[in-house]
């Protein structure tokens, strides 16, 4: 086949880098990504599918970053949203949907008996560390070292325009490692106010890593003996594994507050956090407003979205199709004598070349399958969507096994 060229995007990319600072944010922009092998600017988007602004045609494994999980344009989510859209969206007070949807959620997540509505997803980690210090009446969040929970000043790894007492307040540990946890809960408690953690270790550049057996019962008791909150950043996992929130997917163990963002609403701007009673009161106590936290037809897409998840078997399908990604990519691998590692549950795979601590061999293998149309990020965890058929997969095995081949020839 002939290599997609990407040279309107690039072009679009060099003005946008003069009216927009960088262009493009972090990790969407093309430094970060493969520079002048990915496309930059996208025309269109239905199902699996994205058509750049070249006319080049991708299935696409980013999923909007993990926002979309019933794929692109679906259809029962846009009518839902855009039937509300002419109703009512941004009104002077809410709508009705501002109830209906909290009462909905109450009833389908048992962690929630109350409910607070964001944007995006640092919306409502905010919201969590605001309302766990309304709570407490102290100021420390311990998260996991190299955890993202959003760009907010409370919890960003950044330096640049943070003043840097922010970060005098966040406590790291070893994700997965309880006694690492238990002694910076010993040497901080009289600052901590909760426990933050993502349900699965997914950073940037780096391996996938799973709970341990028990590690999220043992958080829970740590936090129960300690007067702290336990909060589960579901944001990027939410609705993949399970739909109840992914910390039932592991265990027993519940948490105190729940953040969900992304794929709630298959692309929409609302965020969540929902919550246990015994911190309601704190809750109300917080200062939360904001102009579009209102927006009624991203809240119609939220309940169809989750109607939709639901009884289809949305959950089932992606963790099948990843399935058969996953073992894909390590049976071609194997056959080409290359060693990864391909880690993560199925839904939201990702792969890494041995000896590549600076992912430039995933540099290479995501930038040589986008110039062949399948879009795959080397530095973050990829998303399958509910709505790649077979075909759609056993394309994208033909090109990664032409990849892995490309890799071959060039590093080993
Ligand atoms: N928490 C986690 C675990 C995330 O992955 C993200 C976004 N990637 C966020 C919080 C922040 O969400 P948003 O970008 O929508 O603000």
């Amino acid at each position: 086949m002939d290599l997609y060229d990407f040279k309107k995007s690039y072009e679009m990319f060099e003005a946008a880098q003069a009216v927009i600072p960088g262009g493009i944010n972090f990790p969407r922009t093309p430094r970060f990504l493969t520079y002048g092998e990915h496309p930059v600017f996208i025309q269109r988007a239905e199902g699996p599918r994205l058509w750049d602004v070249d006319g080049n045609e991708f299935i696409d494994y980013m999923c909007a970053f993990g926002a979309v999980l019933l794929g692109y344009n679906h259809p029962r989510v846009e009518e839902a949203r855009s039937r509300q859209a002419a109703l009512a969206n941004s009104t002077t007070m809410p709508s009705n949907l501002w109830l209906e949807l909290a009462q909905f959620l109450v009833r389908e997540i048992p962690v929630a008996d109350w409910v607070v509505y964001g944007k995006n997803g640092s919306d409502a980690t905010t919201f969590a560390a605001m309302a766990a210090r309304a709570h407490t009446g102290k100021p420390g969040i311990a998260m996991a070292h190299h955890a993202y929970h959003g760009l907010h000043n409370w919890c960003i790894e950044s330096d640049a325009g943070i003043p840097p007492e922010y970060k005098t307040h966040v406590h790291r540990f070893n994700y997965n490692d309880v006694e690492d946890l238990e002694e910076l809960i010993k040497n901080k408690r009289d600052q901590l106010a909760a426990v933050f953690l993502t349900p699965v270790g997914h950073w940037a550049m780096r391996d996938q890593e799973a709970p341990a057996p028990g590690f999220f019962e043992a958080v829970r008791k740590l936090c129960d003996s300690n007067g702290l909150l336990f909060i589960m950043d579901d944001i990027r996992c939410g609705f993949r594994y399970q739909y109840e929130g992914t910390h039932a997917y592991y265990g027993e163990a519940e948490p105190d507050l729940i953040c969900f963002g992304k794929c709630i609403t298959n692309g929409h701007p609302l965020s969540v956090c929902l919550g246990k009673k015994h911190v309601m009161e704190s809750a109300q106590k917080v200062y939360w407003s904001g102009t579009y936290f209102y927006e009624a037809a991203p809240m119609a897409a939220a309940m169809a979205c989750m109607k939709e998840i639901k009884e289809s078997g949305a959950i089932e399908k992606i963790r099948v199709m990843g399935s058969k990604f996953q073992q894909g990519l390590k049976d071609q691998a194997g056959a080409h004598g290359l060693k990864v590692s391909v880690t993560g549950h199925p839904s939201m795979p990702y792969m890494t070349f041995d000896t590549d601590p600076s992912l430039e061999k995933s540099r290479f293998f995501c930038g040589a399958a986008s110039r062949r149309g399948i879009f795959l990020h080397p530095h973050h965890n990829w998303f399958v969507s509910a709505a790649l058929s077979d075909q759609d997969l056993a394309r994208t095995l033909e090109v990664t096994d032409a990849c892995f081949k490309l890799v071959k020839e060039k590093y080993y």
